[in-house]
């Protein structure tokens, strides 16, 4: 691990789950001997933060997965960051790739979101990514630095920012980027930090990877000196996730 980023691995369970099921992933976190030095952070569907925060110990964080961008009103169907902090939950997920593609938010959206977010006092996961078109095309870099521009316009406290770089490609697909792949674009977002932000940022932000992170590819990925992290979905629900939060170890 490069510099003093501390190792976190995030859980998105998306749209899955229910009370029963929801029991069963913190009865495996509550007894997996978790890696003391990496943060873990599990994101359940909304209906179910105030649930997971009230029963995980209360060194696990909690995600929200979305939230808009002003804190009340006329919003029907969505939650606010202050609906999340009075919940007691400490973070949000933003920008991911099914918001992006599935429910169609811009990069301008979600730089509203992060903004508004942080200025709540939530910290926030900040995903980026590129498309399989965008890859082949030669785009990539093009791509995440344009999302991440988004992002980092509207932040005012990098501490409380991590970024997710998850190619939409390898989300959900079983198709994980290579440890190299990973690497490079991670090695070049942070050059891009350095440039456009501060080196001082640069060095010290955690850049989380994500897509088909899974028990068996998660040690290679996280010997790479810019990986500092991952954003796990399906493997998330499952007991392998342990053996991920572990993968420093
Ligand atoms: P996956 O999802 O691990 O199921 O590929 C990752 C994500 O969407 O965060």
């Amino acid at each position: 691990m490069a510099g003093n980023r501390k190792f976190i691995v995030g859980g998105n369970w998306k749209m899955n789950g229910n009370k029963a099921s929801i029991n069963g992933i913190i009865q495996f976190l509550h007894e997996g001997e978790l890696d003391p030095s990496t943060e873990v952070v599990v994101a359940p569907p909304a209906v179910y933060l105030d649930y997971v925060r009230s029963n995980l110990d209360k060194k696990i964080g909690v995600a929200a997965q979305n939230c808009y961008k002003v804190e009340k009103g006329a919003f029907t169907g969505d939650i606010s960051p202050a609906m999340i902090k009075n919940v007691e939950c400490d973070w949000v997920i933003l920008g991911h790739s099914e918001r992006r593609h599935v429910f169609g938010e811009s990069d301008q959206l979600i730089g509203e979101k992060v903004k508004h977010a942080l200025e709540s006092g939530l910290k926030v996961i900040a995903c980026v990514g590129e498309k399989l078109d965008e890859r082949e095309a030669g785009l990539t870099e093009e791509v995440v630095f344009r999302q991440t521009k988004a992002i980092a316009d509207n932040v005012s406290d990098w501490d409380k920012v991590v970024i997710a770089y998850e190619p939409v490609w390898a989300i959900g697909t079983g198709k994980t980027a290579t440890p190299d792949q990973a690497q490079e674009v991670h090695a070049r977002l942070r050059q891009w930090l350095s440039e456009n932000v501060s080196p001082a940022v640069a060095s010290s932000v955690r850049i989380q990877y994500g897509g088909s992170v899974n028990a068996k590819n998660c040690r290679e990925l996280a010997e790479k000196e810019d990986v500092d992290g991952f954003l796990v979905g399906g493997a998330s629900l499952k007991p392998e996730f342990v053996t991920i939060v572990n993968a420093r170890k």
